[in-house]
């Protein structure tokens, strides 16, 4: 269906006052968060009543967005959640595709009631399960949408610095700092508004990024000195962090992003794999550059998915069989992966 005619279907349930949640997937990144918070100061500039939920804690490194200290973790909170969710007349998906992606939070949204609206940009959403799904694979984030959202009321009306911030936190993580997913000229245009609408791009780059842990860059050092594998004939580079690595080096929430694309910058390497051991499963982010798609390969061997070029997935076993499987699949892609550029 026309763009368009979504924001219309979606604008003309705003008409009336709600109470609204705004949900975002497992392991919040800096789109889910930005995107929430975006859409919810704009939610609550045309009068609604708004709760963001996560279904985890979002790494610190985005606790400085304004609006962050109210954000209920479902599990940490999950009476005020509920509370919150029984009260609730529309709820918004942002940043996932599939409720199964929103964790813990996954059977609470399933037998909600009220109509779930999904914003977002992942490959395959699954329809059925929302009333409207503004879902659109081409863009660089949700934050874009937001943008697209706010921008079908009004930007100028609406536009402040914290929204300006959180959009731009959403497009600016979701793209590795203007590295990848900046080919179409709106991402860019967006990112020109914001600044134009009186937001410090620098200042907003430097709360996200630099602001590490002494613990965190020597982890970025461990994992790429002595956890990296490469596979110079299949074009690949992967990174495994075991539950000693991590208690190693004091492992906090958010500590572990970015690692993912370093192996990337090596001049033959189109995919990078991490590979990290959680409490029971082991999680796979997969990155790729150029045409070769890792939502392929998430999709068909590691229970995920993503976009072409990052990807996660999970699967339930020991960290020496999941590299193992792994390797394994890495000969079926060798052609694509030579021919891709
Ligand atoms: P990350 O590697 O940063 O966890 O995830 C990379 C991208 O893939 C993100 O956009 C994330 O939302 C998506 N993603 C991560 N895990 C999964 C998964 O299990 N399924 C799907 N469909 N997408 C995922
Ligand atoms: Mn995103």
């Amino acid at each position: 269906m026309d763009k368009s005619l979504i924001l219309k279907g979606i604008a003309e349930l705003l008409n009336s006052r709600q109470q609204i949640v705004i949900t975002v997937h497992t392991n919040p990144d800096g789109d889910a968060i930005g995107s929430a918070l975006a859409f919810g100061q704009f939610l609550q500039k045309l009068d609604h009543d708004v709760h963001i939920i996560a279904p985890n804690h979002f790494p610190e490194f985005l606790a400085w967005l304004p609006g962050a200290d109210e954000i209920l973790v479902f599990e940490q909170d999950v009476k005020g959640s509920r509370a919150v969710l029984a009260a609730a007349t529309l709820v918004f998906c942002l940043d996932y595709n599939a409720l199964h992606r929103s964790g813990s939070l996954q059977d609470d949204l399933f037998k909600l009631t009220v109509p779930r609206i999904l914003i977002d940009h992942h490959r395959e959403p699954e329809l059925d399960a929302f009333l409207w799904a503004y879902s659109d694979t081409r863009v660089s984030s949700t934050a874009e949408l937001i943008y697209e959202f706010i921008a079908y009321y009004d930007f100028d009306k609406y536009i402040d610095n914290a929204i300006a911030q959180a959009l731009f936190t959403g497009i600016m993580t979701d793209t590795g700092s203007f590295s990848y997913a900046i080919n179409q000229a709106e991402t860019l245009e967006i990112a020109a508004k914001l600044v134009r609408s009186g937001l410090d791009a620098v200042w907003v780059h430097q709360q996200v990024y630099d602001t590490f842990s002494e613990n965190r860059l020597r982890l970025l050092g461990h994992a790429i000195s002595n956890c990296m594998l490469v596979f110079e004939e299949f074009s690949t580079a992967i990174i495994q962090l075991s539950k000693e690595d991590l208690q190693k080096f004091h492992f906090q929430i958010g500590d572990t992003e970015g690692i993912v694309n370093y192996p990337l910058q090596m001049k033959n390497i189109k995919m990078a794999v991490l590979i990290t051991e959680k409490k029971d499963t082991i999680r796979f982010s997969f990155r790729s550059k150029g045409s070769f798609s890792v939502h392929e390969v998430a999709k068909a061997y590691f229970n995920g998915g993503g976009h072409a070029n990052a990807a996660g997935g999970s699967l339930k076993t020991d960290m020496s069989s999941a590299v193992k499987q792994l390797i394994d699949v890495l000969p079926e892609y060798k052609a694509i992966l030579d021919s891709s550029n």
